[in-house]
């Protein structure tokens, strides 16, 4: 059963999710000029995308790989295209899933303005949100990108190599004269490698404009990502959290709910339809 606790001034109230509170994210999305939704692996998990903490999970087989590691060891690059090109979880292959959808609508009837995301499946984009709108702090993992020159490379690309070699060779783009030969990466953020600075930028103004910033499948423990929702409260914004399970800022928060995405925001928007119809 889903359940919920608002805070009033320091107190935290905690019951089953009730009609009432789903009619607050309602109104509150309404009511706002600019709503962000800031989204993580939870976010995915009903694409069939495993989420990074669950127990026995894709990521507990598959440590993450250091940035520094990655740029110094081709045994480590093998195995990172080896989990690209051989792993049963293709990113590219992901479809939105309800709660992507509501988003997307709810963009369309200018009831949010941007998406930050810790994800790097494509999937807010795949559901037709615009690319200038979704901000991605940890990059996008559905293609491959040169570290040096920043050359985009498909997937479809790089695999007939990856096939005959088991690995990716270096970036073949002329510059000048010249072979830029920088070592190739999927364009995701790894741990140790440096946040991309225009998209912090980018996030740190939307959660500093906006009024209404919604987390929504995040555990709130991967940082600097996880500064932005204390960031838009600090600032004045209401704060909303929807995860399944409890998160280290729900006492931060105006509104928390302990839930499904799927299920909860079909709820909200059925409160956001009924409201437009009135
Ligand atoms: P996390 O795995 O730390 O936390 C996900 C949270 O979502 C958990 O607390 C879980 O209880 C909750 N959750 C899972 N399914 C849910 C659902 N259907 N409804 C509501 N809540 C649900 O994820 P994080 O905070 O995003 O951090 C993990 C890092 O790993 C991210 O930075 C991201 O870059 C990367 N990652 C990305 C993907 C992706 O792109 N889909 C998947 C896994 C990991």
């Amino acid at each position: 059963m889903a359940s919920h606790s608002t805070t009033t001034s320091n107190s935290i109230k905690t019951s089953s999710l009730t009609q009432v509170d789903v009619e607050l994210f309602a109104q509150w999305l309404q009511e706002s000029d600019q709503t962000c939704m800031f989204t993580g692996a939870g976010m995915s998990t009903e694409s069939g995308i495993p989420d990074f903490r669950s127990p026995g999970g894709y990521w507990s087989k598959n440590t993450p790989i250091d940035f520094n590691d990655y740029i110094q060891s081709e045994e480590l690059r093998k195995v990172a295209w080896s989990r690209v090109f051989e792993s049963s979880l293709n990113l590219g292959e992901a479809e939105p899933n309800k709660g992507h959808d509501i988003i997307s609508v709810w963009f369309e009837m200018g009831l949010v303005q941007s998406v930050i995301t810790q994800n790097i499946d494509n999937l807010h984009q795949k559901s037709g949100i615009s690319p200038a709108n979704v901000i991605e702090l940890h990059g996008n993992g559905c293609h491959a990108k040169c570290l040096n020159c920043g050359h985009i490379y498909p997937f479809s690309e790089l695999e007939p190599s990856y096939r005959e070699t088991g690995t990716v060779p270096p970036c073949a783009q002329k510059r000048g004269q010249n072979i830029c030969s920088g070592i190739i990466k999927t364009a995701t953020i790894s741990f140790g490698q440096p946040m991309p600075e225009d998209e912090m930028d980018s996030a740190t103004r939307e959660t500093s404009q906006c009024d209404l910033f919604v987390v929504l499948g995040s555990s709130l423990v991967v940082y600097p990502a996880a500064s932005f929702p204390e960031m838009a409260k600090k600032r004045g914004a209401k704060l909303i959290i929807l995860n399944r399970e409890p998160t280290g800022l729900d006492g931060y928060a105006d509104l928390v709910f302990n839930g499904e995405i799927g299920e909860t925001l079909s709820r909200v928007n059925e409160a956001v339809k009924n409201r437009h119809q009135k």
